[in-house]
């Protein structure tokens, strides 16, 4: 099987948020794999153990990126593919496009990624690229069964669940529940550190030069505080009738 993860480095979820001069201040701030992309390099990884073949790792971004193909080498992906050219970011239209122009000509039997990216949280770029190989896809899987080309894939539908057949070649996005993935162990760490990547420029791509991003952000801006809460003062009674009257004529929402 050649199996393929497109993974993305992101912020960490943990980190305070700064905006400064309209960007998120990245200034000392620790970047991680993208949790969702996670399940996608522990699932790769247990199809390889199963049924054979090889995990590459594949993301656009800038050199601190490398660091997720590292962590995902740890865990036991194979090989890892590195597109740093700052001429090929862009929006999800731009990189999900750029990432079609490395799969073109590739053999693959399927691609994992994570759901959403927890930065920008679109959940685009995946779809994006399997309608540009002109491939199936299913997102937000939890469950992911695969006999010789039959898929059976779970999702997760806003909470319900929804069983779906498809044939490889297919890409799917991980959602949370689809496994527990690994910790890297030590000689993962070491292994993956000495590994050599593969960083093809937009030449070796063949990439169109024409392809430009197809939104920008015009502005970033934090949540305005939460205002204090009203406590209600009365019996039971006298609180109901208030509350009705506060949602119906402060908040009309009934
Ligand atoms: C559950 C959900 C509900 C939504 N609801 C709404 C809504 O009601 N209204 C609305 O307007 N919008 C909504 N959106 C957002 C909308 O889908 C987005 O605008 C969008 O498509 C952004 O994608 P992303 O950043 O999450 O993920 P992406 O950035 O597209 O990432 C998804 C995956 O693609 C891969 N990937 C991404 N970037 C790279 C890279 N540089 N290199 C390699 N691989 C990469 C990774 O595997 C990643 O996990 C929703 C999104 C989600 C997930």
């Amino acid at each position: 099987m050649n199996i393929f993860v497109a993974l993305k480095q992101t912020f960490d979820t943990e980190e305070k948020i700064v905006v400064e001069n309209g960007s998120v201040k990245e200034d000392g701030v620790r970047f991680v794999l993208n949790p969702y992309d996670e399940y996608a390099v522990e699932e790769a990884i247990k199809l390889r153990d199963e049924l054979g073949g090889q995990v590459t790792v594949v993301t656009v971004g800038p050199e601190r990126a490398q660091e997720a193909l590292r962590t995902a080498l740890a865990m036991g992906a194979d090989e890892a593919v590195h597109i740093t050219d700052e001429a090929l970011f862009g929006d999800e239209y731009k990189v999900s496009n750029v990432l079609a122009s490395y799969f073109n000509g590739k053999e693959f039997d399927i691609i994992l990624t994570g759901n959403q990216a927890v930065d920008s949280g679109s959940g685009q770029t995946a779809v994006r690229l399997a309608e540009l190989l002109n491939i199936a896809h299913v997102s937000t899987i939890t469950k992911l069964e695969i006999n010789g080309t039959d898929v059976v894939a779970h999702r997760d539908a806003e909470g319900d669940l929804e069983v779906v057949g498809a044939k490889l070649p297919l890409l799917v996005t991980c959602q949370q529940g689809l496994n527990d993935p690994r910790y890297p162990s030590l000689i993962g760490i070491r292994k993956a550190n000495k590994k050599p990547l593969d960083t093809p420029s937009a030449g070796d791509l063949g990439v169109d030069a024409a392809i430009s991003s197809k939104s920008s952000v015009q502005e970033t801006f934090l949540p305005a505080a939460k205002a204090a809460g009203r406590i209600i003062e009365g019996d039971n009674a006298q609180r109901v009738t208030e509350l009705v009257n506060l949602l119906k004529n402060e908040a009309k929402v009934l």
